[in-house]
């Protein structure tokens, strides 16, 4: 049983025909398998997500699912019709239009995605990367024209050296014609007479490829960089594709990070809480001293100014926020028991007196560095 189209798209069921759009278009540019080649589920996500989309863009037929579900649409005649599209980009590209789409001639390399993982450190300063990939590259015996080095190019017998065919096909908008590129000359219009034996008449090959990329300072964990042009090989003539760097930011157990601050805890023994001193905390230069007033009471916060992450393309820099963590001392030695006693004897009201309410302490209490 199919899904609720509401639910895939993520749409309350009083959603308008735009947020209908908005929210399977957004889907889409996720999903579309070029860009998440990594998800091997995209496809099929990308499949429910038109299915449903198709759905609720027509009034009658989403009229009619809200009545009597999916049964109601079966009966009635209406089945998701998105085998006549071919491959999925095919279908990308009806619903959106696309660099292939209704276009003559050599079609555009495909993205490629490529994981790298850094260290907190690495993203605060950026860093430049090499990447390792697979690419699809242009064939040198054949200079990319897939004719046996010394042999004719012929005309497509199947487009007329058109290089593209037409085809009906529905679509949630009405019937399209739709023009495809051809799949005897890919787009060409000409085709080799004897094939090249290296990529058999392809004119291109798979390759290994390695690239440094940049890595800006300030990234965050699951962003990604788009290297233009660095995808995989066009048909000949044609523009290569993208490729996408999504990185990975590991966990620095020093510090927890918050949008461009960062948030370190900082252990110090009840006594020197009370007294007052001067500490060393770690930052991402390395570490520096910090005053610690006399008085400061558990999970009070310290702020350095300017030493978080750095704002990705923005010139400022996050804050340094320091949780102070107050040990009280356990396993006290005789000496130290008879110490501890004389201290709270000697303790007042005026030692004990906070100006901060009972709400503010609370709040405190409960993890709000904000109080
Ligand atoms: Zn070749
Ligand atoms: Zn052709």
């Amino acid at each position: 049983m199919p899904r609720d189209p509401y639910e895939v798209l993520g749409v309350e069921r009083e959603a308008s025909e735009q947020q209908i759009k908005k929210a399977f278009r957004q889907l889409a540019r996720e999903l579309h398998p070029d860009v998440n080649a990594h998800d091997p589920d995209a496809e099929a996500k990308f499949k429910e997500a038109a299915e449903a989309y198709e759905i609720l863009c027509d009034e009658e037929r989403r009229a009619t699912y809200d009545r009597y579900g999916h049964d109601g649409l079966r009966s009635g005649g209406w089945a998701p019709n998105f085998d006549s599209f071919g491959s999925i980009s095919d279908l990308f590209n009806a619903f959106f239009g696309g660099a292939s789409a209704g276009r003559a001639g050599p079609a555009q390399g495909g993205d490629i995605a490529v994981r790298v993982e850094i260290d907190l450190i690495e993203a605060a300063h950026g860093a430049k990367l090499p990447v390792a990939f697979e690419a699809i590259e242009r064939c040198e015996r054949c200079h990319g024209n897939g004719a046996e080095p010394g042999t004719p190019i012929e005309t497509c017998g199947r487009c007329g050296g058109a290089g593209q065919l037409q085809a009906m096909t529905r679509t949630p908008f009405g019937q399209m014609v739709r023009t495809m590129v051809c799949d005897a000359c890919h787009g060409d219009g000409r085709v080799p007479k004897q094939p090249c034996g290296e990529c058999r008449g392809r004119g291109r090959v798979a390759g290994k490829r390695e690239l440094e990329v940049d890595v800006p300072a300030g990234i965050d964990d699951g962003q990604r960089i788009r290297v233009s042009g660095h995808g995989h090989a066009g048909e000949a003539g044609a523009p290569a594709g993208d490729l996408y760097v999504l990185v990975g930011v590991r966990e620095d157990e020093r510090f927890v990070r918050e949008g461009d601050d960062l948030i370190t805890a900082l252990d110090v023994a009840a006594p020197v809480a009370a007294l007052g001193a001067t500490l060393e905390i770690p930052t991402l230069e390395g570490s520096a001293s910090i005053d610690l007033p006399s008085g400061t009471q558990p999970g009070e916060v310290l702020t350095l100014r300017g030493q978080g992450m750095p704002a990705l393309r923005r010139g400022r820099r996050g804050d340094l926020r320091v949780v102070v963590n107050v040990v009280v001392p356990r396993r006290l030695s005789t000496e130290q028991r008879e110490l501890m006693e004389r201290l709270n004897d000697s303790l007042t009201e005026e030692n004990l007196r906070s100006q901060e309410s009972m709400f503010a302490k609370l709040r405190r209490a409960l993890g709000s560095q904000a109080a």
